[in-house]
């Protein structure tokens, strides 16, 4: 029976609500009467129910959707505006005693090579991404008890806050570990990550234990009501997401955004992100297996019908794609990229040799972070490299509040443009460099507030006279 405010996964993910949700979206395809008035509830920008949004993802009228694309690329910017927040994952081991048959790092497969960061190895690998440019990193690890305990990830995300770098720190660490005890989340939050990222995969319950047939991510509730543990714990921004093509892309969409409406009835706050990956080649998978597959249009249209439901939620697209979808993509709702990204253990230091491959899955977009830079800068966008909201503690509610309340543009854009400046003075090369330095005078205009924006010319100064981290 659905309850939003339940504890039970089965409950907030009502199996049946979602076949009824499912239904209802069918019939009112066409239904253009309806399509307007929800067309026009999201245009108030303040969410839509998961009901409301299956309907707007399964309309078939050209016309309506043509306008919710439009009011996708509206909302992104007036919530997010042009800036793209940079990240790279950071995998620290493959070690994992799970079945899920969609990942190369299950326990079965006996001939991806095993690998495990050692802190020297860490030390060397977040230097390597820091000499990159990258100032966040997402850490993520297979789940081994025995080799990856929390007292491991606790270590390493300690290690890699401590490492000083001539062009400053690593100033926020996301984590994408298996779900854990709140006890555990307690720990991760003690240690000062950032999001806590765990994705559903599949939020249907059958195929969900079907795809992992062991290892204790085999717990559906378990690892469904992980989120509210980390809620409990203390994390109070969580990023969601489901691995498309495993199930039937509508069924995940409803439960994707059940889920949010979930948190946000218990907790007061819903997902910080969501993340749409989809699942590709890797070791020993073959993508083509899982019959789900949806194509480049239909992404984009549950890009867009998410951006319209959970307006204040980023999105995160990751280097799975490849640059041409991710361009695409990014108009209709993204505010998080990843760039440069290896997801092998190791590899930022040194290529990993061919006989010792340990990579989760191919890498589609394999364009330096510099290219990546330089090619959001060329389509008007503003990479930003900035991490001020986490560091101030404007986590969970008091981001979402700082976001509705529009002072973006006088917060997050200088910060933006200053952390852009850093990383031309530190690392663009001269092509980059010159066309930053452009985006950057034009962007200045943009600002809203003359105090604020004198204060962003006269830091962007000190920034070209060396000086670095304005918090
Ligand atoms: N062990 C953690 C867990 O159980 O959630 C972390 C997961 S893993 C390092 C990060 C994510 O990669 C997974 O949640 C899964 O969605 C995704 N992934 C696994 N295999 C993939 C594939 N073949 N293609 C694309 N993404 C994949």
């Amino acid at each position: 029976m659905y309850n939003p405010k339940s504890l039970k996964a089965v409950e907030f993910i009502d199996h049946q609500e979602v076949l009824e949700t499912l239904a209802y979206a069918e019939k009112n395809k066409s239904n253009a009467e309806l399509i307007d008035s929800i067309i026009e509830k999201a245009r108030l920008k303040k969410g839509l129910s998961h009901r409301e949004a299956a309907v707007l993802l399964e309309c078939d009228i050209e016309e309506k959707n043509r306008e919710m694309f439009a009011l996708a690329n509206q909302i992104k910017n007036d919530f997010y505006g042009n800036r793209i927040v940079m990240f790279a994952p950071l995998y620290l081991s493959n070690y994992c005693v799970n079945g899920c048959v969609y990942c190369p790092y299950h326990v079965k497969n006996k001939h991806i090579a095993r690998k495990k960061l050692t802190q020297e190895d860490i030390i060397r690998e977040v230097t390597a991404l820091q000499d990159m440019g990258h100032k966040r990193l997402a850490i993520e690890s297979g789940e081994d008890p025995v080799n990856n305990p929390i007292e491991y990830i606790l270590e390493s995300i300690n290690t890699i806050y401590s490492i000083k770098h001539k062009n400053g720190a690593i100033r926020r660490v996301n984590v994408n570990i298996a779900a854990t005890t709140v006890e555990n989340y307690k720990k991760l939050k003690d240690a000062g990550i950032g999001t806590y990222i765990l994705f559903q995969e599949t939020y249907h319950k059958k195929s969900y234990e079907k795809l992992h047939p062991t290892g204790p991510k085999h717990d559906y509730a378990y690892h469904t009501e992980a989120m509210d543990r980390a809620m409990e714990g203390g994390i109070d921004d969580v990023g969601l997401g489901v691995l498309f093509g495993l199930e039937l892309y509508r069924y995940e969409f409803a439960g994707l955004l059940m889920h949010a409406e979930h948190l946000e009835a218990v907790f007061g706050v819903g997902p910080h992100t969501i993340s749409v990956p989809r699942i590709k080649h890797a070791d020993d998978i073959d993508p083509d297996v899982f019959d789900n597959g949806i194509d480049d249009n239909i992404f984009a249209k549950i890009v867009a019908c998410i951006r319209i439901s959970v307006p204040y939620t980023g999105m995160i697209i990751s280097t799975r794609e490849s640059k041409a979808c991710r361009e695409r993509i990014i108009s209709l709702g993204v505010s998080q990229i990843s760039g440069g990204s290896r997801t092998s253990v190791g590899g930022y230091y040194e290529p990993e040799p061919e006989d010792e491959i340990s990579e989760q899955f191919d890498v589609s977009d394999k364009r330096t972070l510099d290219e990546v830079v330089r090619w959001l800068m060329e389509l008007k966008y503003v990479p930003s490299f900035c991490t001020a909201c986490y560091r101030e503690g404007r986590t969970g509610d008091r981001f979402m509040s700082f976001c509705k309340s529009g002072q973006i543009l006088n917060f997050c854009h200088p910060n933006a443009l200053m952390t852009l400046k850093e990383y031309l003075e530190d690392y663009a090369s001269s092509d980059t460099k010159i066309i930053g330095e452009n985006l950057i005078d034009a962007e200045i205009n943009s600002i809203p507030s003359e105090r604020i924006k004198g204060i962003t010319v006269k830091n962007l100064d000190s920034i070209k006279n060396g000086k670095r981290d304005f918090r």
